[in-house]
């Protein structure tokens, strides 16, 4: 049998835990930078979804002529009545020139850390110099590597967290209290945003919500909106769009499942690629609203892929699958059951 590299759930969460989630951010960062930025080599599509009344399952595919990459992800705000997370998934890499699988990883901790990683690639182009101050809007499964991601690479040391989960969000506070960051529980949206140069928005409802409205915003500030990722599922008023600069991943993925989806088609966006090679720019003056209409692209989880194999290579964390039967005739497929009986 072939082996093919396997990193595990637990031992990606070993990986993270020895090498350092700040660390492990970082060269994600750097990684999807990178990809980023050579935007042009890579065959792009918006993902696969399938939809049920309870969530979304997405088939995510890319390549670069050399490497193809999919993930298998899913969204199910309800799965915690399950005691399942609402977001799992596993990717994979293979060689574009024999397909064989080259690398197989859980997904469900690293898609955290990647999308935390994109969400302060964007903000350290788009944020206003100097913010310091952070909202998280929804205490979820995300929230801590948003705000470990944001610490580290903007110097955000403030925070104000709302969610409509009590529970939520005093995990979260503990968490951050641990990590000894300065920590304030709001009562409301509105509350917690008041005062922050940043807002994350990561909550998690298959509905046309509106948690943000223009009202509760200051000048300047940017919103990296993770949330509305997925049709009929928002997270920001069309007047805050309408009064911002608006920033995507990759454009025909977004206009069906980011907040855009809520504006007229010629609504005028940025790639976020266009930004990072100096096509376009960023934030135009400093009383101007930015906003990150973040959906999560494979481009993203083929650059997570690849340098979480080479981690894990490196840290002795690979173990091996007999996904791909060996041949020594490979005609000969009927052959192998054969050798199987004698065995
Ligand atoms: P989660 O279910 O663990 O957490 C979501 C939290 O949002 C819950 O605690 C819930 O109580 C809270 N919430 C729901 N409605 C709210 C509201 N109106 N106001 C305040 N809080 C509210 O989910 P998660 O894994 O943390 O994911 C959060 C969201 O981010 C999901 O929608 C997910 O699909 C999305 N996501 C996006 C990306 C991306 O790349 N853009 C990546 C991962 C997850």
């Amino acid at each position: 049998m072939m082996n093919t590299p396997f990193l595990s759930a637990q031992g990606a969460a070993i990986l993270v835990s020895r090498h350092g989630l700040s660390r492990c951010i970082r060269g994600l960062h750097d990684a999807i930078a990178h990809d980023f930025k050579r935007w042009e080599q890579f065959e792009k599509s918006a993902r696969l979804a399938t939809h049920s009344a309870e969530g979304v399952i997405e088939i995510m595919p890319i390549s670069d002529g050399q490497t193809y990459g999919f993930k298998y992800v899913n969204g199910h705000p309800n799965n915690h009545r399950h005691e399942l997370p609402t977001v799992m998934a596993f990717g994979v890499l293979a060689s574009v020139q024999t397909g064989l699988p080259q690398f197989i990883s859980e997904l469900t901790l690293i898609t955290a850390l990647r999308t935390a990683a994109t969400s302060v690639l964007a903000a350290s182009h788009l944020a206003k110099p100097g913010a310091r101050s952070m909202a998280l809007i929804g205490n979820g499964a995300q929230s801590e590597f948003q705000a470990v991601a944001f610490h580290e690479a903007l110097g955000i040391d403030r925070f104000y967290l709302y969610d409509t989960d009590l529970f939520a969000t005093e995990r979260l506070t503990h968490h951050l209290n641990e990590l000894g960051f300065h920590v304030t529980r709001c009562k409301s949206v509105a509350q917690a945003v008041a005062r922050a140069d940043v807002i994350t928005t990561a909550t998690a409802a298959k509905t046309r919500a509106h948690v943000l409205t223009r009202d509760m915003l200051r000048p300047g500030v940017h919103i990296n909106a993770i949330g509305g990722d997925c049709p009929g599922k928002t997270e920001l008023h069309p007047d805050v769009l309408g009064n911002a600069r608006v920033f995507v991943e990759y454009e025909p993925q977004t206009r069906i499942e980011g907040d855009i989806q809520q504006m007229p088609s010629d609504f005028p966006v940025i790639q976020l690629w266009e930004v990072l090679t100096g096509f376009a720019l960023g934030r135009t003056h400093a009383d101007q609203i930015t906003v990150f209409d973040s959906v999560g692209f494979a481009l993203e989880d083929f650059s997570a892929l690849r340098y979480m194999h080479e981690l894990a290579e490196e840290k002795g964390e690979l173990e091996y699958l007999s996904l791909i039967p060996h041949m020594s005739n490979p005609k000969n497929l009927y052959g192998l059951i054969s050798k199987a009986e004698c065995a």
